[in-house]
């Protein structure tokens, strides 16, 4: 199974009559995932076989122009259905900013090279729980837990104002508004990763990105190389592990980090006490 992603800012007229079609398309197709629309574009992530996958890309590079897709593997479906929903935004960020004054974008080669032999600033624009889990060795990594918190931790940055800062996210489409913002607020010398961590760690595994790297379908994280250490603990035993799970306890549903000892201990469940609430297969 290959689940890919892509995002567009552009203008969409019309995000109602895009949705419906699009939505036919997908399902005709037999894809699913997560597709949202609005007037400032698209972000979509989907899973499928080979052969899906493929007639997907070739439908969606006949829309839009200059599309570039992340892919990534899986077992099964991260999804369980196929969704379009329209958005007032393609990601929630709450503050105005004006794209055009998005950073330029380097590409992962630029960024390893940089890291290799200049002093640069590299910035997580994702949320505390994702950085996590796994980012770039010595990246500031935000105390947020949504993006739209984002603009708010600028004021702790004064003291890179000056130098070469450059942003990051999972496949770039945060960090369009993030680096816009950073500029409006003075930051002169900002650039942005095209394509983000998923682009960056298919071009250089197990090359300065440690741990692994958040994504938001049911696989909760993918690797980012074959040797890399976990770089936090099991929230349960604090061994040293980066796995998410969700707690089994559906009213919980609380996502943390579980070793394979502690899951088989609590039965997928967060605690003794989500643990004793799970019903039983049988219903006993
Ligand atoms: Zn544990
Ligand atoms: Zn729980």
């Amino acid at each position: 199974m290959i689940v890919t992603s892509f995002y567009k800012y552009c203008k969409i007229a019309s995000p109602e009559k895009f949705r419906l079609r699009h939505q036919k398309y997908c399902d005709a197709l037999g894809i699913k995932g997560k597709v949202l629309v609005g007037t400032e574009g698209i972000n979509a992530s989907v899973s499928g076989t080979g052969k899906q996958i493929a007639a997907y890309k070739k439908k969606i590079s006949s829309e839009f122009k200059k599309i570039s897709f992340k892919d990534t593997a899986a077992d099964s479906h991260p999804f369980k259905k196929m969704i379009v929903r329209i958005r007032p935004e393609i990601v929630t960020f709450g503050s105005k900013v004006d794209l055009r004054n998005a950073a330029r974008h380097i590409s992962p080669g630029t960024l390893k090279r940089w890291m290799e032999n200049e002093n640069i600033v590299l910035l997580d624009a994702r949320n505390d729980y994702e950085s996590r889990i796994g980012k770039f060795r010595g990246a500031i990594a935000p105390d947020i837990s949504t993006f739209s918190e984002f603009p708010k931790i600028l004021s702790k940055l004064n003291e890179y104002r000056g130098k070469k800062i450059v942003t990051y996210c999972t496949g770039g489409i945060r960090c369009e508004k993030a680096s816009a913002l950073l500029k409006e607020r003075g930051f002169e010398n900002v650039y942005q990763l095209q394509g983000g961590v998923l682009n960056f760690i298919q071009q250089y595994p197990d090359s300065h990105f440690e741990g692994r790297c958040f994504v938001f379908d049911s696989r909760l994280s993918v690797p980012a190389g074959k040797g890399n250490k976990a770089i936090t603990t099991c929230d349960v035993c604090t061994i040293n592990c980066d796995r998410y799970i969700n707690c089994k306890n559906e009213k919980c549903d609380k996502m943390f980090v579980c070793c394979d000892e502690c899951q088989r201990k609590l039965k997928g469940a967060c605690s003794k006490k989500c643990r004793n609430i799970i019903p039983s297969p049988h219903g006993r």
